[in-house]
């Protein structure tokens, strides 16, 4: 991704305040009032129950948790619900194990800044940034003031809560380390145009794969993001919840054309997704950001108390969570990154790429979900001690496949306690991919998988 823009480094402190101060916004926008529609997804307003306690899920502005905010969402998980936490594929946190005293959780989480401006506008706050938005020396664009507006308006203007809880958008600045294969319904890239930089936007696909179909000045980029959704919510039917149903429907001509955006086709930036682990150069001279990542995308609120506590003492106070189920810790002296790798597996996090359980994924399964077939959580730790070498493997416990936001090269679809059918990704095959075997015991899927060369994934 060319560089060249000048943007300002963020000092040791207040990476969080810059995501906060919205301008003041007065878009003249047509957007339809109608109901807020019917979700199953968990909120911090809306607990949803599974087999272990209610999941109170937590949408976080940028994938940002401030170290005080850290510290009391650890005590409200600890005293008022089980104690277990996750870390979802969208950079946002879920506390596990919700009972009684889910009013007292929920006022907790509140009072340390962690709910919506508008209780309304829970649902909404689905915006992805790049763990480095802001602070990457590669990025073309410095995404977090277009972010902050953004959900300003998402949460504060009550049209748009009729936006479902799966509608989802993302802005990438071109950092090095950024997830660009989860698909969006609306997403913008840095875009080069008669050298000015603009956001190219793309919609329904994801930035590894899709194209950019309309260019954005910098300065109209609130307006044209306000005037995509108030499209798409004049015109979502009941079957619309996302944009690819709609634009399916209609096509995308139909879609654009009211708008007066100004059209482009150009590829997105494709393959420009950075690794998960490691020690990342920051703006700043001499400074660093930790990644890591959590067994499963699990973790206890004790882990959480001591990365508070971690990142006050080594970094700039604020934990940035991954779409990696995992974590980054910004503001690191570089002399000190050793330190806090080593502290970080202390805790038990992952800090090695070649760890065995660095590249697999396991849902909730049948210890917390009740249309989990298989135990899969504890099955992937299982299975990670029987592969050599570690495989990027996705234990499912039902179709659903929803602890992966896009199709793992191996899944392990769960068909009974201990069984499997085993899938590997293919681009001409929908869903999981090519059945390779059914009913495998993790045992054998090992051996099946130890048996492919490398390559294959
Ligand atoms: S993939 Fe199926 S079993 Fe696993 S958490 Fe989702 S719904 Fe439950």
């Amino acid at each position: 991704m060319p560089t060249g823009r000048v943007f300002k480094r963020p000092g040791k402190a207040g990476i969080i305040s810059r995501l906060l101060p919205f301008t003041d916004l007065s878009l003249n926008v047509p957007v339809p009032s109608r109901p807020v529609r019917p979700s199953a997804c968990p909120g911090l307003l809306r607990i949803v129950q599974a087999l272990d306690g209610g999941i109170c899920r937590i949408k976080l502005p940028g994938g940002v948790l401030g170290a005080g905010q850290a510290s009391a969402l650890a005590a409200a998980a600890q005293r008022y619900a089980s104690g277990v936490l996750e870390a979802t594929n969208r950079a946002n946190v879920q506390v596990r194990g919700v009972g009684a005293e889910a009013g007292v959780l929920q006022q907790a989480l509140l009072q340390a800044g962690l709910g919506p401006a508008h209780p309304g506008g829970d649902d909404v706050r689905n915006l992805m940034l790049s763990p480095l938005a802001g602070i990457d020396p590669q990025q073309a664009l410095d995404a977090r003031p277009l972010a902050a507006q953004l959900l300003r308006l998402l949460e504060g203007d009550t049209r748009y809560h009729a936006l479902s809880a799966k509608f989802a958008l993302q802005l990438d600045g071109g950092e090095a380390l950024a997830c660009l294969d989860h698909p969006h319904d609306v997403w913008l890239s840095p875009l080069l145009l008669g050298g000015q930089w603009h956001w190219g936007v793309g919609l329904a696909s994801s930035p590894a794969q899709g194209t950019m179909v309309v260019a954005l000045p910098l300065g109209e980029a609130l307006a044209g993001v306000a005037a995509v959704l108030g499209r798409f919510l004049a015109l979502a039917g009941s079957d619309h919840t996302r944009m690819r149903p709609l634009l399916d429907a209609i096509g995308l001509e139909a879609f654009l054309a009211p708008l007066g955006l100004r059209r482009v086709t150009h590829s997105g930036p494709r393959g420009a997704s950075g690794g998960r682990l490691g020690v990342y150069p920051q703006a700043q001279a001499g400074t660093v950001a930790v990644c890591a990542q959590f067994e499963l995308g699990r973790f206890h609120a004790a882990q959480l108390h001591a990365l508070a506590q971690l990142c006050r003492r080594w970094g700039c106070g604020a934990l940035h969570l991954t779409p990696w189920q995992g974590l980054l810790i910004p503001g690191i002296a570089q002399a000190h990154a050793d330190r806090v790798q080593a502290e970080l597996r202390t805790l038990g996090l992952l800090v090695d790429a070649e760890a065995p359980l660095a590249a697999m994924l396991a849902c909730s399964g049948a210890s917390g979900c009740a249309k989990g077939q298989a135990d899969t959580k504890a099955d992937a730790r299982r299975l990670a001690m029987l592969l050599a070498p570690p495989r990027p493997v996705h234990l499912s416990g039902c179709p659903r496949a929803c602890a992966a936001a896009h199709v793992a090269p191996f899944t392990l679809l769960a068909v009974a306690p201990g069984r499997y059918d085993l899938f590997i990704r293919d681009a001409a095959q929908p869903g999981l991919g090519r059945l390779r075997a059914r009913e495998l015991t993790l045992q054998a899927a090992a051996s099946l998988l130890n048996g492919l060369p490398r390559s294959d994934t």
